[in-house]
């Protein structure tokens, strides 16, 4: 058997029936890895020893008897912006190359208490502001399927780990898709839960307003273990509730009426990618769902207004990073010079870029023009959906306009990277749930389809995703 092809349920299994122990598991990973991350570079800690020593206290707790939880001796790995105490956390930047995370975030403890086994860092787009993985100032994350194309990004680490055997699931952070675009690019499962629905508690902040953490998996069953796992209030993120624990309710597709918004299928879609998404709704609809075609109105405005407000609070949130409280700290004759020495040396180009932009559009004298304009726009936006939502219960749409592409083609153009967010940063700025479902190939190449759902219906689209058979 080949222990690292398996789903976290597969997985688990084999733990409770003693087929392999959880120590077999962690070093059939760990030796993958060794032999996968030069190429691949999902990667940029692994914690070897640590992940080990985890395994051994697993492998005891199965051999007491005890009840186990879901997720007990299960290997994982974590997006590099997300705190694990003790280990080295650097937001793939070089500001933050040394630094030490004093603390586990909230989802990380949660999934400590379970039992999880952690096996390293994963890359990212520096701050996680990216498309591709190419914005790591460490080097850019290959996709398993095709060593010369990007794993999108920005938790391009965390998928690619997860699609190259590394890990059996991981976690990323979605502020404008970088769950569910990376979980399309490489063949996997990945959800961006409603906003509060997970704690964003050790997760280095990037546009407040929009983050949250999420599963990357193999299977829709997988990533509702991991999110009921790491989802709920906690008192630590004020943004965070409870979500209500809904009595197991199985969802037939018979039950689902599905909207498919005809602003998500216009020019600069690859042809391919429609077909592929087009033939996956066919196939809901053969199974029951109800398809009604839907307008959202304003979609043609999401994009600008999310590239004016992430800038925005992007700008802010990375004022921190000032040479003096974290990382990197460079000389200076006076203070000035050490904040524009730092900043200057240890930010890469798009962070400078994104600083750049949310402090001019947060200026006196444009902040009205932008910013608050855009604002005014998230708000048509969250409108959008709410009169759709009326009519249908989830939404069907492409997770990215194109397929993966190659390393190295759009990392000049930051326009050109900004539009493959399209379809994935309306979900943010209206706080919704949505995941991404493997629904095939094209030219050896993944394709994923976008489920949205109305908000704390996770489960719901979760659900609908694994009757897909994802
Ligand atoms: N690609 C988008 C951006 O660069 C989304 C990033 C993300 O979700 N972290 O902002």
């Amino acid at each position: 058997m080949d222990l690292t092809k398996l789903t976290i349920v597969q997985a688990g299994q084999g733990l409770r029936k003693k087929e392999f122990s959880a120590v077999e598991l962690c070093q059939a990973y760990l030796d993958n890895i060794e032999a996968k991350n030069k190429d691949v570079f999902a990667f940029l800690t692994i914690i070897k020893d640590l992940a080990m020593q985890e395994a051994k206290k697993a492998d005891d707790l199965i051999s007491s008897g005890a009840k186990l939880p879901a997720l007990a001796g299960i290997p994982m790995a974590v997006k590099d912006n997300i705190l694990v105490k003790g280990v080295k956390c650097t937001a793939g930047s070089k500001i933050l190359e040394d630094y030490m995370a004093p603390y586990d975030a909230t989802v990380v403890s949660k999934l400590k208490k379970q039992g999880v086994i952690i096996l390293g860092k994963t890359n990212l787009d520096e701050f996680a502001m990216g498309s591709s993985t190419e914005n790591s100032a460490f080097g850019p994350t290959r996709n398993p399927h095709n060593l010369s194309r990007v794993p999108g990004g920005s938790s391009g680490g965390s998928a690619a780990a997860v699609a190259g055997d590394m890990s059996v699931f991981a976690l990323g952070s979605d502020t404008g898709g970088s769950i569910r675009q990376p979980a399309s690019f490489c063949g996997l499962v990945g959800l961006k839960p409603t906003y509060g629905a997970v704690s964003r508690y050790g997760l280095m902040a990037f546009a407040s307003s929009l983050d949250q953490i999420g599963p990357i998996t193999k299977t829709a069953e997988d990533a509702k273990i991991v999110f009921e796992a790491i989802s709920g209030k906690d008192k630590l993120d004020s943004t965070s509730v409870s979500m209500e624990s809904s009595p197991e309710k199985m969802i037939k597709p018979s039950q689902i009426k599905a909207g498919i918004p005809r602003e998500y299928f216009i020019k600069g879609i690859d042809p391919e990618v429609e077909k592929a998404v087009k033939s996956a709704i066919e196939k809901y609809e053969k199974a029951g769902v109800k398809i009604i075609e839907v307008s959202l109105p304003n979609t043609q405005y999401a994009l600008p207004a999310y590239y004016i407000i992430n800038p925005a609070e992007a700008s802010s949130n990375l004022a921190r990073y000032d040479g003096i409280k974290y990382g990197l700290s460079k000389e200076g004759k006076a203070l000035l010079d050490v904040y524009l020495e730092t900043r200057g040396q240890g930010f890469g180009a798009e962070v400078r870029r994104r600083i750049m932009l949310g402090t001019f559009t947060l200026s006196s004298g444009y902040y009205e023009a932008y910013y608050k304009r855009a604002q005014k726009v998230r708000t048509k936006i969250i409108q959008d959906f709410k009169n759709v939502f009326n009519k249908v219960d989830v939404l069907f749409t492409p997770t990215c306009p194109i397929l993966p592409f190659k390393i190295g083609e759009k990392i000049e153009d930051p326009l050109s990277m900004y539009l493959v967010d399209v379809y994935t940063v309306s979900v943010n700025l209206a706080g919704l749930p949505a995941l991404s479902l493997p629904i095939g190939q094209v030219n050896n190449l993944p394709v994923g389809m976008q489920i949205i759902g109305q908000p704390f219906e996770d489960i719901k689209i979760l659900e609908l995703a694994k009757a897909y058979g994802a």
